[in-house]
């Protein structure tokens, strides 16, 4: 079954006046289920291509596909509700709210929900115990290391039950023990939840945990490996 399609999609952005296109005729379908990590050089496009299927930006050309609905055509309201449904996000730092508590940043994407305070709080706390966190709830992102830091934000991005995860360097700040203990949560999500996963890395050690690798140079991808 077919997750997201990518039907001829570019994307241009305008720069001193100059329109630099930045993905050229990207054509490709991620499978549900699928583990897909994007690599490439630097400012080959990888979070473009990435914001694109997740609905955070809208193409220039073709069509992004889901579930026969090219999300390119809905407007803002109708898109951040489809993202609030079906994504789930995870940055290279975290982006988690100093202000808030791990339990209460698991909370915030549920705001958008009819739960109730107490669901919420089931809910985040399951997801933190997911990830392994369950004794650390209560701290603040500063009193966490790195990688605990990044769990919260996986536990964040699993909360609202999204069949889609898409993550930005997931492992780029992390060191090697810690990296790997993220990259076995992103399998997990794969493997026992079935969430379809694109990740954007440098590290081929992190993408050689993908089921595929794709790889953009100069605004094309490559064909399948
Ligand atoms: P990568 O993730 O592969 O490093 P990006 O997708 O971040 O690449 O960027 C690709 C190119 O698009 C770069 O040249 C970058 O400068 C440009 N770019 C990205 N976002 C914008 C934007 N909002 N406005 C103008 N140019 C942008
Ligand atoms: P991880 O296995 O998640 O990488 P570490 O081994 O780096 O965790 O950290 C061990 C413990 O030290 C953590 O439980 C955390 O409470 C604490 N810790 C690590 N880094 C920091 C930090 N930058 N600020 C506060 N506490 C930290």
């Amino acid at each position: 079954e077919v997750a997201v399609a990518l039907r001829h999609v570019s994307k241009s952005y305008t720069r001193g006046g100059q329109a630099v296109e930045v993905l050229t005729d990207i054509d490709f379908d991620i499978q549900s289920g699928d583990f897909l990590a994007l690599m490439g050089p630097s400012g080959s496009g990888k979070s473009t291509l990435l914001n694109l299927i997740a609905g955070i930006d809208k193409p220039t050309g073709g069509q992004i596909l889901v579930g026969g609905t090219d999300i390119a055509t809905l407007d803002e309201a109708d898109l951040a509700d489809w993202r609030a449904g079906n994504v789930g996000f995870i940055f290279q730092f975290y982006n988690l709210m100093p202000v808030l508590t791990g339990l209460e940043n698991v909370e915030l994407p549920l705001m958008l929900t009819r739960l109730n305070r107490r669901e919420r709080r089931e809910h985040a706390a399951l997801a933190l115990e997911m990830v392994g966190l369950a004794d650390r709830m209560q701290h603040y992102p500063n009193e966490l290391s790195g990688g605990q830091q990044q769990r919260v934000a996986i536990a964040r991005a699993l909360v609202t039950d999204p069949t889609l995860i898409v993550a930005d360097e997931p492992t780029g700040d992390l060191d090697r023990k810690s990296a790997g203990e993220i990259l076995d949560l992103l399998d997990r999500l794969n493997t026992e939840l079935g969430k379809t996963i694109i990740m954007v890395t440098h590290d081929a050690r992190a993408a050689e945990r993908a089921h595929a690798i794709r790889h953009l140079e100069k605004g094309e991808l490559s064909s399948l490996e």
